[in-house]
This record gives structure tokens, C-alpha cells and sequence, in this order.
């Protein structure tokens, strides 16, 4: 498999450290509010590509954080008038049912940044010990110019960053030998959660977290180190900088950025007013939907978001798993087990659908060419099956569509299917029984939703629905 190294520039041959396993490590959110669909890229993209390496054979150790400090999670707590605590903890649960939603995967890793304090503590410790970090009045700070390297990864060069600073001086920063250098463990301002240090009560920056989650769980040298693009620059190349001048090993061998999400062909912000959460999009969609929409792109470039895409992305998951519901009606009614010549042929005609497929997630993880592999696989599926086949024919075909389906996470198991449409009939048919005054069944309507997870409620709209 090839993938492209933001390090090198190229694509290169992904050879991991270990023969036969990958330890990945990804720049998870920071949990102050619920996540916006730019931030469920990186975990769709990576999610995809840790299942494409399991089914490749690799047994894969993915760690993603959730950065439960920051100037963000303090701000909402002091609006809110509840612990920093509560801000993230409350937003890790709503995080989390995003991601089942998405479908990403439960066999990983979320470590979060205020579990491991007392790393961070020996971190800086040992950069301060090995001339890397100093400390001025309580706040601690990386010695960038130290670290020969830095800029390795962006490709930034040293002087025009600092001529950069320069320009734009940020009062208060005179306590640092030199306008680069960046923190590492700052004090406690009044109000604010704070932890004891060598150094005084206070909080650590950004930046070390990562380097800590990722060799406490994964160890120094990792295979993959993966995020949105906007991290390259500064927060990649300052764990690079931490990482390697700590452990004195090379942190990361490949490292994989997404590209941004957009909406209307627009940056989506807060202020321009086009910022749309993942709630936000469960509400007229399954989850699903948003997966397969982004995973029509190839995760390097910009994708754009907008309703007709959306739409579009419906149509064509529905179409893959209205082909899968369809070869398993006609399992279900089939007792022919013989494989006859002419199915063989075919069947080693399907096998060339995957082998399609595996070529383009072999490229760069190129999920748009893999999706469009997996559409050829079903309109060969409707166009060469019938009652007519053997058993043994149509479910090496489910078992091949599901393989696929499987590694781009994509659920088409029979529950998921119609799921919405199964929500909206009940919900119409509480409203007639409503109508009808027949409140008990409006009630066991509203409960057997509940027990599934779906709230009602009722609005002079009419009566909208969310997933708990
Ligand atoms: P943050 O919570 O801002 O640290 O972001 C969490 C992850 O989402 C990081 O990997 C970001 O690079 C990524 N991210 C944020 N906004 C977008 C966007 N609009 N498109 C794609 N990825 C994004
Ligand atoms: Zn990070």
C-alpha cells in the first residue's frame, strides 16, 4: 500500500516498524461543544483506513484523544457556570454518539489529556533536563531554536518564522528567550483547573498532550500520526520537536493529513453562519449518509458539503443496501446448493470488483475509486442474479459486498435498512392514533421509539425526532 507522507511529500510504500502491526495515533477534538462535520472527517477518514489495514491482516492499535483542557472548555464552563469537568465530560457522551452513529469503530483507544498529567509533568522534565525547555516565572517553555530540525514537517524555515513574530509581537510573551519558542506548561490563573508542578500550580499547553498520549499508549516510535491539515503547522511540527527531543528516536514514519470540509464551497465558521454539528445532520439523516458522503472523496482534497451532495450520497447507499437486502431475500427462499460452470465464471468475474478495490484503497486510501468499485459490484449483482442461482453463488457475493462494505464501514445489515423510514411511519401512525384520540397507542408508540433510542417531540410544527 501507498500512502502519501506529509514529511516527504511523495507517496511512499507503507512499510510499517513491526512486521504485521500499525500503531496509529490521531488528533482527536477538544470536547467544548458537540462536533461540527469538518471534525468527523478526520475520524471517518482514519476510521476507514485503520479497518482497511485490520483487513489487509495488520493488527492495527489506533489511539485517538479527546483534549478535555483548554482556553475553549474553561470559557464554556465559566458561561455555563459548571466545571471544566462537566464541560468536557458532558461533550465526550455527546461525541461519543456521534461516532457510533458514523459507524467509527469501538476497538480504540480515546485517552484523555487530563489522565495523563504526571506524564506530562516527566515530558517537560526531561526537555528542561536536556536543555530542550526553560522555566520563567511559572510557565515553562520549549527552546525551539535547540531542536535543529524544526520545521521539518511543514517545511517552514526557522528565520521567517521568526521574522514572522516580529511583526506580530504578542504582548506578554517578553518572559520567552526567544519570540518562537512555545509553552509547554503555563500557571494557574485565578478560577481555572490547575494541577501541582515542579514549577507551581498550572495547566499544561497544547501541544504535549499529544506527544504523552501517544507514548504512553503506543510508545515512542509510532507508524502513523494522522489529523486535519490545519495541524501540520504548528501542532505536528511542535510534537515532533517535543517527541523526538525526549525520546531521541524518530516519533512518527508516516504522517497522514486530511483535507478541509467546506460548506457551499464556503469555509464553514461560526461567524459566517454556516456551521452545521453532526447533531445537526442526524436529524434529517442517518449517520451513515455523512460517512458515505465524505468517503466519496479522496480525504487529501477539500470536500464540499452541501444538501444535493447529501442527497445524492442517500441514493447511492441506499442502492448498495437495497442489493445486499436483495440477495438476501433470495438466499433466504434458495435450497440449490450446486455452483454451476457458468456462476464460477462469474463469481471470478466479481473477485475482479474487489481486486478494483483493494488497487485504489492500495493508492493512497482512494475511498471516491473504491466506492465507484463497489457500485460496479452491484449493478453487476442485479444484472447477473435470480432466483434462478444457487445458493452457494449468491452468498459468495453477499460475503464479497459485505467485505467491501465492511472496510468502508458501511453497515447494510437489515435492521439499518429503512431505519428512517421505519421512525417516520410510527411516527405517523401516532399522530392518527392521536388524531383518533386513542392515547394509549400514541403512548406505546412513543415508548417502543424511546426503547430504541428515538425522542419525540411534539412542536406547533408537528412532531420532530432525534436520536437520544
Ligand atoms: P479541533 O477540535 O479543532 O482540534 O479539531 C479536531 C480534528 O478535526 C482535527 O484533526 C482537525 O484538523 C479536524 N478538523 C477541524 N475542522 C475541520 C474541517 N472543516 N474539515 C476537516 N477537518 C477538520
Ligand atoms: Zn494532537
Amino acid at each position: 500500500m501507498k500512502i502519501y507522507n506529509t514529511l516527504s511529500g511523495k507517496k511512499e510504500e507503507f512499510v510499517p516498524i513491526e512486521t504485521g502491526k500499525v500503531k496509529i495515533y490521531v488528533c482527536g477534538p477538544t470536547v467544548y461543544n458537540l462536533i461540527h462535520i469538518g471534525n468527523a472527517r478526520p475520524m471517518v477518514v482514519f476510521d476507514t483506513l485503520r479497518r482497511y489495514l485490520m483487513y489487509k491482516g495488520y493488527e492495527v492499535n489506533y489511539v485517538s484523544n479527546f483534549t478535555d483542557i483548554d482556553d475553549k472548555i474553561i470559557k464554556r464552563s465559566i458561561e455555563e457556570g459548571i466545571s471544566a469537568d462537566a464541560v468536557s465530560s458532558k461533550y465526550i457522551k455527546e461525541c461519543e454518539k456521534d461516532m457510533e452513529g458514523l459507524n467509527i469503530g469501538t476497538d480504540m483507544l480515546h485517552p484523555l489529556a487530563t489522565q495523563v498529567i504526571p506524564e506530562m509533568i516527566d515530558m517537560i522534565k526531561t526537555l528542561i533536563d536536556k536543555g530542550f525547555a526553560y522555566e520563567n516565572n511559572g510557565t515553562v517553555y520549549y527552546r525551539v531554536r535547540k531542536f535543529k530540525v524544526y520545521g521539518k514537517l511543514s517545511g517552514k524555515n526557522i528565520d521567517d518564522l521568526e521574522a514572522g513574530h516580529r511583526q506580530i509581537k504578542v504582548a506578554g510573551e517578553d518572559n520567552k528567550e526567544d519570540q518562537l519558542d512555545f509553552v509547554l506548561w503555563k500557571p494557574k490563573k485565578e478560577g481555572e483547573p490547575a494541577w501541582e508542578s515542579p514549577w507551581g500550580e498550572g495547566r499544561p499547553g497544547w501541544h504535549i498532550e499529544c506527544s504523552v498520549m501517544a507514548k504512553k499508549y503506543l510508545g515512542d516510535e509510532i507508524d502513523i500520526h494522522a489529523g486535519g491539515e490545519d495541524l501540520i503547522f504548528p501542532h505536528h511540527e511542535n510534537e515532533i520537536a517535543q517527541s523526538e527531543a525526549a525520546n531521541g528516536v524518530t516519533f512518527a514514519k508516516y504522517w497522514m493529513h486530511n483535507g478541509f470540509l467546506k460548506i457551499n464551497n464556503e469555509k464553514m465558521s461560526k461567524s459566517l453562519g454556516n456551521f452545521l454539528t453532526v447533531r445537526d445532520i442526524s436529524e434529517k439523516y442517518d449517520l451513515q449518509v455523512l460517512r458515505f458522503f465524505m468517503l466519496g472523496a479522496h480525504y487529501r482534497n477539500p470536500v464540499n458539503f452541501s444538501d444535493e451532495l447529501m442527497d445524492s450520497a442517500k441514493n447511492g447507499l441506499e442502492r448498495i443496501k437495497n442489493c445486499s437486502s436483495f440477495l438476501d431475500e433470495l438466499i433466504e427462499k434458495n435450497d440449490k446448493n450446486e455452483l454451476t460452470g457458468e456462476e464460477q465464471k462469474l463469481m471470478t468475474d466479481a473477485e475482479g470488483f474487489r481486486k478494483n478495490f483493494e488497487t485504489a484503497m492500495d493508492d493512497d486510501l482512494n475511498t471516491a475509486d473504491a466506492v465507484a468499485s463497489v457500485f460496479d459490484l452491484v449493478k453487476f449483482i442485479n444484472s447477473n442474479v435470480s432466483s434462478e442461482n444457487s445458493k452457494r453463488f449468491l452468498v459468495s457475493l453477499k460475503s464479497l459486498l459485505t467485505d467491501l462494505n465492511e472496510v468502508l464501514g458501511l453497515d447494510t445489515s437489515a435492521e439499518e435498512t429503512g431505519d428512517i423510514e421505519w421512525i417516520e411511519l410510527l411516527i405517523a401512525e401516532r399522530t392518527r392514533a392521536k388524531k383518533d384520540k386513542d392515547f394509549k397507542r400514541a403512548d406505546e408508540i412513543r415508548d417502543e421509539l424511546l426503547q430504541k433510542g428515538i425522542v419525540l417531540e411534539d412542536t406547533r410544527d408537528g412532531v420532530r425526532w432525534k436520536r437520544k
